[in-house]
């Protein structure tokens, strides 16, 4: 049995925002391999949901994830994100939970996405914006390099289709280098973004049943282990990598 830092069993708690809205390209399979890669290694599991006009309890999951949307949806998300959840997300941010948000989610992050004459407001836990273009989407497959332990280099692959622009400002720092692809923006090299235990992406795929590396990443700093995760047979997660990593040319 795997212990925390502290001394008491593990056992993950994650709460999905807006399950319902927020879930393009079968996000939900990053919910479910958090789920299995626990399960597998004896790890408690549970996941609860918040859904719009819902409190949201900082202390309640050690991980909080926010998939991919629709502009629409996104509008809804973003007003109760900043009406409702915000100061619980700070909380979360605050004491090391960690927040992982994809694409429309992660265009949410920052302080505000601007839809045409309209601008939503961002839930401010990073330094960035997001512009919607009238230019083409950026879509297609892409990978990234990532530093998320110090000195350890590792690849992130995935598939992007997004219209907004994301441009950190000086506070902010990518979660990677685009290797191919388009990333934040299509022009500066970057992808995503990390605070901390903050993470925001581009990547969809789903991502974690691609990159299996980064959910046990994930587990481990949501659940502040205190030994290495105990190995998988990672064959056909391995496969699924290589194979993204194919398709984007990396
Ligand atoms: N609606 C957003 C955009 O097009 C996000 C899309 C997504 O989550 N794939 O930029």
């Amino acid at each position: 049995m795997l212990h925390r830092s502290n001394g008491a069993s593990a056992a993950l708690r994650v709460c999905a925002l807006y399950p319902d809205l927020m879930n393009i390209y079968a996000d939900r399979g990053n919910l479910l391999l958090l789920e299995r890669r626990c399960r597998w290694r004896g790890i408690g599991f549970g996941v609860t949901a918040s859904g719009l006009g819902e409190p949201l309890d900082p202390d309640g999951a050690d991980l909080f994830y926010i998939g991919g949307g629709q502009d629409r949806d996104q509008q809804l998300c973003a007003l109760d994100l900043a009406e409702v959840k915000r100061d619980a997300l700070h909380a979360a941010a605050d004491r090391g939970a960690v927040i992982l948000a994809v694409c429309g989610g992660y265009q949410l992050l920052g302080h505000s996405y601007q839809l045409g004459d309209e601008t939503l407001p961002g839930v401010g836990l990073v330094d960035l914006v997001t512009v919607r273009s009238v230019q083409d989407r950026l879509i297609g497959n892409v990978a990234i390099e990532v530093e998320l332990d110090p000195n350890v280099r590792r690849v992130l692959a995935g598939f992007e289709n997004h219209g907004g622009r994301t441009h950190l400002g000086p506070n902010a720092e990518p979660l990677g280098r685009v290797l191919k692809g388009h990333g934040n923006n299509g022009v500066d090299g970057y992808e995503g973004v990390r605070r901390a235990n903050v993470i925001g992406t581009y990547l969809h795929g789903p991502l974690l049943p691609k990159n299996a590396w980064f959910a046990d990443w994930l587990i481990a700093t949501a659940l502040g282990l205190d030994a290495p995760l105990e190995p998988l047979d990672d064959r056909l997660e391995a496969d699924a990598h290589a194979d993204a990593r194919r398709a984007a040319g990396v």
